[in-house]
């Protein structure tokens, strides 16, 4: 490619700039835009919709650019953080006035999809995380994060990777930080790679000065190191926001009832498998948090239920004492909604580019916090706060003027220097309308205007038919498409006044909005309680609204091993299924019914039946109350899942190696805590080669020592049901049905005993497969049935597991026994002479094509 013509003294400039900037996108600002230059531009072009042009057309090889209008920008910002870009914005630090040839510029911020702070540039009101993994040698792994956003900074770490790999995945960040030499990271994220100095904290607190509360510069453990790397990132992309980064809260992992990827997914907590979205999710279906807070707190307690019965009884008491009467919480939840983003908003507020719309934007509510208050006793309400904010700004501050000083948020006599330099400003605006009235009388020109301009200034308008009717003192400006702007010595004088009175009140409101902000980010740890508060609030009254609502129970928690729900519905398929949905009760114990095995026929009801009492597990363990009559809950610390077919299409694996990946680790990692969800295991393969499968997984569950989780198994192997022949804590389930009009009938009820084999043959009789066909199912069932024991009274298929050759299991006999087979199906009874005439042709015809 040709050499860019790149040798000009801004482009010297924006290449300096750019080598700042490291990957980030520059925006270098020029005027009123943003411009994007040479490979940025390129990049940024095509995911803007912005047409690429050139500075220098005629160039031999012109710098390719697109630019965006500096008013317009957060849009463009946000666009190119949401398709994974960093983005650097490269300003104009000297007043282009006054600059004297180039105007200097310089980076002030970088904003990664990880770190965004201000809402203009945020996805939406749930969390945005940055988070940075570490893997030590030995096995353990450090897990950090932290939104700059809400402050929130976090770490935690585990020796087992898979742990860490469920909490980034409920985590979601936008962007990772790793070492150069991590391996096995999630796929999709940007990554942000660091050389082994960013992840220890005593390097990091060389570069950086110090080091947060929680983190020392001794320490060397992967959560240590992980949360090192944040904030080594975030110092060195945007200092200003280290000072958001509250203490660092460590965590463990082991007070947490994990979910994995696999299983959030299959259990729809957050995303329905169908589109990504929140319908028929969880969380869509539980849902009727007020704020952005509550909405993020709720997603907290479903991403991550608790394991310790007493501080789940914490929240059940929470969640309780909103239940009745229903007046007050609905009271609460009208103060709650006008409450905003209290959290976010304090972090704007302290931000050095926040203005009076974040401040404005804080006092709106700090009033629904106090508005609150009356329905629920807050700790602190903040009301001294409250009441500054209401004291020094305006009702309704106007929208900040392009490119002017702001003026006029500051209320009327809240500060004496603006009061006064007010009134001398206002003098002088008096006097530039009497001017204009005045020289309209005198020049006798109607149409003669006092107009104000950005560039220009003050200056007299006279429209061209008017032209020689001006005076001669009249000193001309410029020519305007219309006519000619004038000024006079008087006018300049006035306008020196009113710009500098100006000038001078922006820079007293300056003053005093600084103070204001000051005075916030003082008191920012009392909004952050303050905002911790209403958003357990929020989630409570949303919890105790649909449990009353939707007659949900308060479930038992203990350390035991059992589950157990009494009439159980699934909280999400209950609502779209107007007819009514039929509750079931569950009962596993590890002791006694440790394996339960359903059978019945598709469309019965028995995945949903697997999802309703996962659903259970994880409400009951995040506080809430439980779609039942009754639920005793024995805490469970990892809830496993292996659900439908699902072919992974990103990492090109088949549906079957993705199914027994997943079943792999339910073997490796189960505790007799766990709970077990296997819905049609095998299923991808073939049939003996998938029930072979499901056999010996089912018998691994029962019989492994140490093992033993809880577990449940939907299967459409009727097979399977044999196991509770020889296994003793295995018990067979199957879903009702009846018939009524010749139609098969789901009854949703799940009853004691393996489901009757010949359901799936009546189900295709009934969708109209042909009479022989049918008949001829029945028979191969009876064949199979025939065979089904060994002689001592096994099941076969058990058999290899002692070692033995399992005897092969004919599904189709050999062409040569055709002709037996056909002879037994010839029904003599049914025959006239003539048929049995034909079908003996027939037979002797068959006889002779065998032979
Ligand atoms: P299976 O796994 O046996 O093929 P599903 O669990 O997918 O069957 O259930 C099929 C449909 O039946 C569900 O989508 C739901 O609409 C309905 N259903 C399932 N269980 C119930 C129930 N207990 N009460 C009412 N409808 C149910």
């Amino acid at each position: 490619m040709a050499r860019r013509n790149t040798n000009t003294p801004m482009m010297r400039q924006y290449l300096a700039l750019k080598a700042q900037a490291g990957e980030a996108l520059v925006l270098f600002r020029l005027g009123d835009f943003y411009e994007l230059f040479l490979e940025d531009a390129e990049v940024a072009a095509p995911l803007l919709d912005l047409v690429l042009t050139t500075r220098d057309k005629d160039a031999p090889s012109p710098v390719p650019m697109c630019g965006i209008p500096w008013h317009a920008a957060e849009g463009y910002i946000r666009r190119l953080l949401d398709a994974g870009h960093a983005v650097a914005l490269a300003e104009q630090v000297e007043d282009p006035r006054q600059a004297r040839g180039l105007v200097r510029r310089e980076i002030v911020e970088i904003t990664t999809p990880g770190l965004i702070a201000t809402s203009e540039r945020l996805a939406g009101a749930g969390a945005n995380y940055l988070a940075a993994v570490v893997s030590a040698e030995g096995g353990a792994v450090g897990l950090a994060y932290a939104d700059i956003s809400t402050g929130e900074y976090a770490a935690t770490e585990s020796d087992d990777p898979s742990v860490i790999a469920a909490e980034l995945d409920r985590l979601a960040p936008r962007e990772l930080v790793a070492r150069d030499a991590e391996k096995r990271l999630p796929a999709g994220l940007p990554v942000r790679r660091l050389p082994d100095a960013d992840f220890d904290p005593a390097r990091v607190l060389e570069r950086a000065g110090r080091l947060p509360h929680g983190l020392g510069a001794g320490e060397r453990g992967p959560a240590a190191r992980a949360a090192a790397a944040i904030w080594s990132t975030v110092a060195a992309l945007q200092p200003l926001a280290l000072e958001q980064l509250h203490g660092l809260r460590r965590y463990a992992t082991d007070d947490r009832l994990i979910l994995d990827a696999a299983t959030r997914r299959h259990l729809e907590l957050f995303a329905n498998l169908r589109d990504g979205g929140r319908e028929g999710t969880l969380i869509g279906a539980i849902d009727r948090t007020r704020t952005p807070m509550g909405r993020r707190r709720l997603a907290h307690w479903i991403g991550q239920p608790l394991t310790d019965p007493a501080a789940i009884a914490e929240r059940q008491d929470m969640v309780a004492s909103w239940l009745e009467p229903d007046s007050r919480r609905r009271a609460l939840a009208e103060a709650l909604r006008g409450v905003g983003d209290v959290e976010r908003g304090a972090v704007r507020c302290c931000l050095p580019t926040s203005g009076p719309r974040e401040l404005t934007a804080l006092r709106a509510a700090l009033y629904g916090l106090e508005r609150v208050s009356q329905s629920a006793p807050l700790a602190d309400p903040c009301t001294d706060l409250l009441q500054e904010l209401e004291r020094v700004l305006v009702d309704d501050p106007p929208a900040p003027p392009r490119g002017e000083p702001y003026i006029a948020y500051v209320r009327e006599a809240a500060d004496a220097e603006v009061d006064r330099i007010r009134r001398e400003s206002e003098e002088g605006n008096r006097f530039l309308e009497t001017l204009e009235v005045r020289e309209r009388e005198r020049t006798g020109i109607p149409s003669l205007r006092v107009r104000y301009n950005r560039l220009f200034g003050y200056s007299i308008e006279v429209t061209r038919s008017h032209l020689a009717k001006v005076p001669d003192h009249y000193e001309r400006k410029q020519t305007t498409p219309r006519g000619e702007r004038f000024t006079t010595a008087e006018l300049r004088d006035w306008e020196g006044r009113v710009l500098r009175a100006r000038q001078l009140a922006a820079a007293a409101e300056g003053r005093v909005l600084d103070a204001l902000r000051e005075r916030v980010r003082a008191e920012s740890a009392r909004l952050r309680v303050a905002a911790a508060e209403l958003a357990e609030l929020d989630v409570a009254q949303s919890l105790a609204g649909i449990a009353r609502e939707r007659d949900y129970v308060r479930p038992e928690i203990d350390r035991s091993l059992v589950i157990e729900v009494g009439a159980g519905r699934h909280a999400v398929v209950e609502l779209f299924t107007p007819e009514g949905f039929v509750p079931n009760d569950v009962l596993l114990d590890p002791e006694r019914q440790q394996l339960l095995i359903l059978t019945g026929p598709n469309m019965a009801g028995k995945s949903t039946l697997l999802r309703q009492v996962a659903l259970i597990v994880v409400l009951a363990q995040a506080g809430s109350f439980v779609p039942a009559r009754r639920a005793r809950i024995g805490v469970t610390d990892r809830i496993f899942t292996r659900v439908g077919a699902s072919d992974s299409l990103t990492t090109g694996e088949s549906t079957f190696m993705v199914e027994m990946r997943e079943t792999a680790t339910i073997l490796r990692e189960a505790t007799s805590r766990s709970l077990v969800l296997l819905d049609e295991i095998g299923r991808g393969t073939s049939t003996f080669d998938g029930l072979s499968i499901a056999w010996a997984v089912a018998e691994h569950l029962h019989d492994a020592p140490g093992l033993r989780p809880r577990a449940l198994f939907a299967t459409h192997y009727h097979e399977l049901a044999d196991l509770a022949r020889t296994k003793s804590r295995v018990r067979n389930f199957h879903f009702a049905c009846a018939e009524r009009d010749h139609e098969l009938l789901f009854l949703r009820r799940m009853e004691p005993g393996a489901a009757s084999r010949s359901y799936g043959i009546e189900v295709a009789r009934r969708a109209g497969l042909p009479p022989e066909v049918v008949r001829r199912a029945s028979e191969v069932l009876g064949n199979l049935e025939g065979g089904e024991f060994d002689e001592r009274g096994r099941p076969r298929l058990a058999r290899e597991l002692d070692g033995q050759a399992p005897e092969q299991l004919a599904l189709f006999n050999p062409p040569s026994d055709s002709l037996r087979e056909a002879l037994r199906g010839v029904d003599t009874d049914a025959m006239t002479p003539l048929e049995a005439l034909v079908e003996l042709d027939r037979l002797r015809k068959l006889a002779r094509e065998d032979g």
